[in-house]
């Protein structure tokens, strides 16, 4: 009898920040022969045309996707589990395993009644899973005099500070405890975790990570590497509002290395007056620049504030893309020298794909820590100064946090030829190395999916032959 095909479900949770890398983590399963269903809302994938299309015109055969039934918020247990459940009760060949997002804990119950394993998928790295884990498990904020005073994170080789303000992973907003219960909860009966980073890039957290929570992390990024046409790298995510020619016209104009790349992600927003800050400092460094200004912090003072004179005097060597940026494809041009990024880990680990060092600006979440990945640890980072997160009511209110003359300062420092600068780049460059051989045939990356491909073809035909058993035992 011929052999059932693999079938892994993926379910990202409902940001572009969760999606992204699982439609790349869905190709790289896809390229190695297995079926992969995507579950997501209807909104979600049509943010991600060009993916959707690759799999209607059968670009990725092995790929399905499902969207119909399932609701817009998909992230609380209840009418989306049923949905999901009664449609892969129905699929052939039967799922052999959940790929969760670890921000969607309810489908530990999915995967409970199907009797299929669940894997954990963080697009986050170790480095950070594992500071969340020490600073829990010692409860060092206990007894800490504010939100704004900085203890070390207990048990790591290297001296990282974090204040309680720039550690919501650990301490939610209001009204979200029940998420870090839930998630934690997820996590402890997982079968394993699947972690977008590379083995050469945090092999002690890493092994770390899996030591303190008895369970195997798969190291199986950078999942961006999965693009290896220009053309599906330059169409990531949403319809990007600038068009791929005229984006690398202007970069191919520039000198090499010249350009720095600014965006903060998907949903950090700052107020007018930072971001007129932002631009001032800009404007005073005299770089080249590519920067990023999403729709939804594109207010019409916002755009009234550009058309007063900043656009014109800067024209020559500051693009501005208002909306989705072909981020990736940016990147990795020569003429990019520098990214000021918000430290999303999609982001921090695309520059470092690229080889860019990193001027770092984190907004929450995972961010601030993920900048001390970067700025102490990794060494290809300068920080700015952000120590706040974006929704700290300051911030709201629009006071400014990094003034222009930091600005200038920082990338100076990181764009001109100076030792520092040229330390940074060189770091850079070797991880630029080392992030490709991981996912080169051979590669830390390329294996772990392999061992992750076998492990659940492992347990699936356990589970086939215990099925059969209690067939028998019942006839
Ligand atoms: N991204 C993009 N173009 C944009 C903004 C974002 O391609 O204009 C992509 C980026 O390459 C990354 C993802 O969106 O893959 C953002 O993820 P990240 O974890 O960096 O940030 P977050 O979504 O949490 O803000």
């Amino acid at each position: 009898m011929a052999e059932q095909k693999l079938h892994f479900v993926l379910v990202p949770f409902v940001a572009q920040g969760h999606i992204i890398p699982t439609l790349d983590l869905a190709r790289l399963l896809a390229d190695r022969g297995v079926l992969v269903t995507l579950a997501t809302t209807p909104v979600n994938l049509s943010r991600n045309q060009a993916f959707v299309s690759r799999v209607k015109k059968s670009g990725l055969p092995s790929v399905s996707l499902l969207y119909r039934g399932i609701g817009e918020t998909l992230y609380r247990d209840g009418a989306d589990a049923e949905a999901l459940l009664l449609h892969l009760r129905r699929t052939s060949p039967p799922p052999c395993c959940i790929i969760a997002d670890f921000c969607n804990p309810w489908l530990r119950h999915v995967a409970r009644e199907l009797g299929v394993p669940r894997f954990d998928f963080y697009s986050i790295p170790c480095f950070y899973l594992l500071c969340e884990h020490n600073l829990m498990h010692h409860k060092v904020y206990e007894g800490v005099g504010g939100d704004d005073v900085p203890v070390v994170v207990p048990d790591l080789p290297v001296r990282i500070e974090v204040t309680m303000a720039q550690a919501p992973g650990i301490f939610p907003p209001p009204g979200w405890k029940w998420m870090r219960d839930e998630v934690s909860e997820a996590g402890s009966s997982s079968h394993g975790t699947l972690v977008n980073t590379f083995a050469s890039l945090e092999p002690g957290y890493i092994s770390f990570y899996e030591k303190v929570k008895g369970k195997k992390v798969w190291a199986v990024g950078p999942a961006s590497l999965c693009n290896k046409l220009a053309t599906d790298a330059a169409n990531r995510g949403d319809k990007p509002v600038i068009n791929e020619e005229k984006c690398l016209t202007w970069l191919d104009s520039m000198e090499l290395g010249s350009v720095l790349y600014i965006s903060f992600g998907t949903l950090v927003r700052y107020p007018l007056a930072q971001l007129v800050e932002l631009g001032l400092g800009l404007e005073a460094s005299g770089r080249p620049i590519i920067w990023v200004i999403k729709a939804r912090e594109l207010q019409s003072a916002v755009e009234e504030w550009l058309a007063e004179g900043f656009e014109e005097r800067t024209r020559d060597r500051i693009l501005i893309i208002r909306g989705w940026a072909p981020q990736v494809t940016i990147l990795s041009h020569p003429s990019i020298g520098g990214f000021l990024t918000h430290c999303g880990w999609n982001s921090s680990l695309e520059g470092i794909t690229a080889g860019v060092p990193m001027l770092t600006w984190p907004g929450f979440a995972d961010q601030f820590l993920n900048e001390r990945f970067l700025v102490d640890v990794l060494r290809v980072g300068v920080p700015c100064g952000m120590k706040r997160p974006f929704w700290d009511e300051t911030v709201i209110r629009g006071d400014v946090k990094v003034k222009r003359e930091d600005i200038k300062k920082v990338v100076e420092r990181l764009m001109d030829d100076g030792i520092e600068a040229h330390e940074l780049r060189n770091r850079a460059t070797e991880l630029k190395k080392m992030a490709r051989s991981a996912i080169d045939v051979g590669g830390s990356s390329e294996e772990s999916l392999t061992q992750l491909i076998n492990e659940v073809s492992l347990l699936a035909k356990k589970q086939t032959i215990s099925a059969t058993e209690i067939q028998q035992e019942k006839d």
